[in-house]
């Protein structure tokens, strides 16, 4: 049996291999692809391993595994990107550790998470989640908001103490007219980022793609892929 490091050493190669003919494929230089490494629902023994293969950057869903697991690796040059659908209750936590929030999908997380910021005297990354298939006004079921609710959020994240606007983030829809269309869903978020860019132009960060799609996403121009299973295998359980 291979002991842990080894696969993951191996899932790392193997993504990494995508990655670069991904980069190939569509005419752009490897440095423009961050790989963000999501170790949800496995231990702080993984990220320390990952860390030592040279993973920088992780992401965790759910505060009550991300907290422990950030302070178990408090020693490790790690950035800590949030990516799940976040409560209020949860905010003050996650500002502790999380170096980016990518899921802010309303008005009232980030007043919250600029408070939470500001007392712990640090700043936080901000990612608007985008709901490529939600309706006008509304989220979508895995989080994120509407299209035309980008400006709103951008200007409030823009304008509030302790955050900085770092870009878009969306996962690709399962159903509605982008269900399948990965590449057409990562299109339409380059174009929404671009209209983003116009009035804040250092919000460059454009994060798509996962394990299934992270080659439509860096063809359609991501700067950052979000990968679990392919690095780590199938999780033990939803998460
Ligand atoms: C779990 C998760 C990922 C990684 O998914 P894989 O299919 O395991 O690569 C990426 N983004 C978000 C928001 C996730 O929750």
């Amino acid at each position: 049996m291979k002991d842990r490091r080894t696969e993951l050493a191996d899932g790392l190669v193997a993504v990494e291999e995508r990655i670069v003919s991904a980069c190939a494929a569509a005419g752009r230089k490897r440095e423009e692809v961050t790989l963000i490494v999501v170790t949800k629902t496995y231990p702080a023994s993984d990220v320390r391993l990952l860390h030592e293969l040279g993973v920088r950057h992780v992401a965790e869903n759910r505060d009550q595994d991300a907290a422990p697991k950030a302070a178990a690796c408090s020693d490790l040059d790690l950035h800590w990107h949030f990516v799940g659908q976040l409560q209020t209750n949860k905010v003050r936590s996650v500002a502790s550790y999380a170096d980016v929030v990518q899921s802010i999908d309303r008005l009232k997380l980030v007043t919250s998470l600029s408070a939470a910021a500001v007392r712990a005297e640090r700043e936080l990354g901000c990612l608007i989640q985008v709901a490529l298939d939600a309706e006008s006004g509304e989220r979508g079921d895995r989080g994120g908001v509407a299209p035309d609710g980008i400006d709103e959020l951008a200007a409030a994240i823009d304008g509030a103490p302790g955050l900085r606007l770092d870009g878009l983030m969306t996962v690709a829809p399962l159903a509605g007219p982008y269900a399948e269309q990965q590449q057409a869903a990562f299109e339409r978020l380059m174009e929404l980022s671009s209209s983003l860019r116009a009035g804040h132009p250092a919000a460059n960060m454009v994060s798509a793609g996962m394990s299934a799609d992270l080659e439509q996403a860096v063809a359609a121009g991501a700067t950052h892929v979000r990968v679990g299973t392919a690095v780590l295998g199938v999780r033990p359980r939803l998460g």
